[in-house]
């Protein structure tokens, strides 16, 4: 198990480091390699993603990902951007399945802007197509009419084939979990969603344990806020994914607790947490670095079968969490709070 570390930037290296000394911890006999990736690397090879971070990620089995992102360097010509790192990654690796549970510890239901009732105990999974869709489709852009008025235009594509390779996908995280499966389209007014419901129709049959629904995604946004813990996995494209898996994140409450996969058909992985560098904490040792242990334990989980050992990492955030130990961002009005290395050192004592 070569595992290809890429740090980035802001919070980035403080919380990898973190994830690195978990892993270490388990004794699983995985060897890791560093690299600089987005603004990072940009200073120190004049590129975000460098050759030879690209490289060292295709020969590795996995990517533990922190975050990308300096506002320092947002006038730099887009391709250049921290940020292109990360969409170089996905496209480069076809990384085209995004999983992202959001999960509500009881510990931390007062976080969640919900009512407790309505989120504790919940624990969803979105997964959302990566490399499709309207944000790759073409042609787009913008140009000028007859009339002098200017006009922008995208254009939303599926192929059967995408569509089939991601359906299964949540097809098969359904299987392992509640057996429930929503996919989430805009079948009524959209072509390429009738043709998404179609398929994902056609790859049910290969499926008959698992209850297949669909909600369009005006529904689903909306049953998101009034009643999450009808859902197990929900299947979506790369918009309405993207804007619905934002919405998940915040039932929860806590940016810093949530981790991602992004896979391929090989099951190689990036594992990143959700959110970004975090640049207005960077460098203090106060960010939150459970998110990106967590995404350690889904690593194990998905590109390398261990499911024994991240129930393990996941067992022991647990019980930190039951402990009453707490970084800023999830700590309630009163409760003593530690830094990122002192979260770490509590992961670490409770394996
Ligand atoms: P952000 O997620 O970095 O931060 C949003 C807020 O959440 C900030 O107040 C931050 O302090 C807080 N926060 C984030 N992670 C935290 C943690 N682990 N512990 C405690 N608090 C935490 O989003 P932003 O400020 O909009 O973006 C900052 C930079 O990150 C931008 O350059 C953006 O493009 C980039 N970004 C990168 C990724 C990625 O690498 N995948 C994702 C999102 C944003």
């Amino acid at each position: 198990m070569k595992i290809c570390v890429l740090p980035g930037d802001g919070i980035g290296p403080e919380i990898t480091a973190e994830a690195v000394r978990v892993l270490k911890a388990m004794n699983l006999g995985c060897t890791m390699e560093e690299a600089p990736v987005g603004g990072a690397a940009y200073r120190a090879k004049g590129h975000p993603l460098p050759d030879s971070t690209l490289q060292l990620a295709k020969d590795s089995d996995a990517i533990l990902f922190g975050a990308v992102g300096d506002f320092s360097l947002d006038t730099l010509p887009r391709e250049l951007r921290p940020e292109q790192a990360i969409l170089g990654l996905r496209k480069e690796l076809n990384l085209f399945a995004n999983f992202r549970p959001a999960i509500v510890y009881p510990e931390l239901v007062q976080a969640s802007s919900l009512k407790p009732e309505v989120v504790a105990g919940l624990d969803i999974l979105i997964i959302r197509e990566l490399t499709g869709d309207i944000y790759f489709g073409k042609p787009r852009g913008i140009h000028t009419l007859p009339n002098g008025e200017r006009e922008g235009f995208d254009t939303m594509r599926y192929s059967e084939g995408e569509i089939r390779r991601v359906a299964h996908v949540g097809f098969q995280a359904a299987a392992k979990r509640n057996k429930r499966l929503c996919s989430v389209d805009k079948a009524n007014v959209l072509d390429t969603m009738q043709l998404w419901r179609e398929v994902v129709i056609e790859v049910g049959k290969e499926y008959p344990d698992i209850a297949l629904t669909h909600q369009y995604v005006d529904n689903a946004a909306m049953q998101l806020l009034k009643n999450p813990k009808q859902f197990d996995v929900i299947v979506t494209g790369n918009m309405f994914g993207d804007i619905l898996s934002d919405e998940a994140s915040m039932l929860t409450g806590s940016i810093g607790m949530l981790p991602s996969a992004s896979l391929n058909e090989k099951n190689f992985g990036l594992y990143e947490p959700i959110h970004g560098s975090a640049p207005d904490i960077a460098g203090k040792n106060i960010a939150n670095p459970l998110a990106t242990i967590l995404s350690a334990a889904m690593m194990l989980r998905y590109s390398f079968g261990l499911g024994a050992a991240a129930d393990r990492i996941e067992a022991a955030v647990k019980r930190v969490l039951a402990q009453g130990v707490r970084t800023a961002d999830i700590a309630e009005a009163g409760m003593a709070t530690v830094g990122t290395t002192e979260m770490g050192d509590a992961v670490l004592a409770a394996l």
